[in-house]
């Protein structure tokens, strides 16, 4: 066989189409990954829609890539054929800009990539990815349990566990969807004193059933008032995408406790006086690099944190994609090719 699938998206707002195209050969220091397994995050809307400042077309989307490695490029050490790899967001940085050298990887301005983005991604048979792209994948895992844990699993995973909380800290979750029933998953596993907050009565038994001891019902209660009842929370990790929903937590938060952003919301309003009376404080997280997401995965293989999913074919990635943009998916949806 010489020529695979791969869905791409030719122009901004162009339909995802099947494309044939023949198998590319990895270039010095890369590898070729045969993908098994993908994830569509919302993310991959970037792409879609042509939001992301100087992206080249026709482009591959997808990030959460899952599969084993299928051709090794002259130069590349430490990776075999045959090996299970994982690809998430962060693809590559140079290693010798002032950020590198402090190990600010996320933040390098000279060679940062991303995958799905600055090179095709997973909705494909194959794709092309440095090494520094790459995390192992144990053998508990499967490749569409893989998948997800490959953008969203990170992204919360590394927040929490670079959040300043301790094992029986009260932390709690904001939002029970895609990062947020993840994010429950990883805090009780982490030993936090978990909280869930989400819209509505109905989710409570799902919030329980992932970890969470706490269930607050933002339509029906207010969230800060039921976090402070508890003590206050040492960090509210916000996975939401609405800021106003942001804001009714920070009142919640303990003395120097931190709302930790990672829902891309609009905006988002702090009153100062909460902010100073309190020393608390709001934050950002980035995702993590490839020994963050190997990290991830090693502990979910260990815990069993995994997430819901709903799989479709490579071929039906139009649909999986509305689908995962109607927001009705429990939880995320993931490619498969086959492979
Ligand atoms: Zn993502
Ligand atoms: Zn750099």
């Amino acid at each position: 066989m010489t020529t695979m699938r791969a869905v791409q998206v030719s122009r901004p707002n162009a339909p995802f189409e099947i494309v044939e195209r023949s198998i590319p050969a990895p270039p010095p220091g890369s590898v070729r990954v045969k993908v098994q397994a993908c994830g569509i995050c919302h993310s991959d809307s970037l792409v879609k829609d042509g939001h992301w400042p100087g992206l080249q077309y026709p482009r591959v989307p997808g990030h959460e890539v899952a599969g084993l490695i299928d051709a090794v490029g002259a130069g590349v050490t430490g990776w075999k054929l045959g090996q299970r790899v994982g690809l998430g967001w962060h693809a590559g940085h140079c290693g010798a800009c002032d950020d590198c050298r402090r190990g600010d990887f996320f933040a390098c301005t000279v060679a940062h990539q991303i995958t799905g983005i600055d090179f095709d991604g997973g909705y494909a048979d194959y794709l092309i990815a440095p090494t520094t792209a790459l995390a192992r994948v144990p053998d508990e895992l499967s490749p569409v349990e893989v998948g997800p844990l490959m953008c969203a699993g990170i992204t919360t995973f590394n927040a929490l566990r670079n959040s300043g909380a301790r094992p029986g800290d009260l932390v709690a979750i904001l939002g029970l969807g895609g990062l947020g029933h993840l994010g429950v998953q990883f805090a009780a596993k982490m030993g936090f004193h978990t909280v869930a907050i989400a819209r509505g009565p109905d989710k409570q038994p799902l919030a329980k059933k992932l970890g969470a001891r706490h269930y607050i019902d933002s339509q029906a209660q207010d969230p800060a008032a039921e976090l402070g009842k508890l003590g206050g929370a040492k960090v509210v990790l916000a996975t939401v995408t609405h800021g106003p929903a942001m804001s009714a937590t920070i009142g919640g938060l303990a003395p120097n406790g931190t709302l930790l952003v990672i829902g891309a919301a609009q905006s988002l309003e702090v009153s100062p006086l909460l902010l100073i009376m309190g020393q608390r404080s709001v934050k950002g997280w980035y995702s993590g690099t490839s020994i963050d997401s190997q990290d991830t995965l090693a502990f979910s293989a260990a815990t069993g944190v995994r997430s819901m999913n709903e799989v479709f074919p490579l071929e039906r990635a139009a649909e999986a994609y509305a689908r995962m943009l109607s927001g009705k998916a429990r939880f995320r949806v993931v490619l498969t090719t086959g492979n």
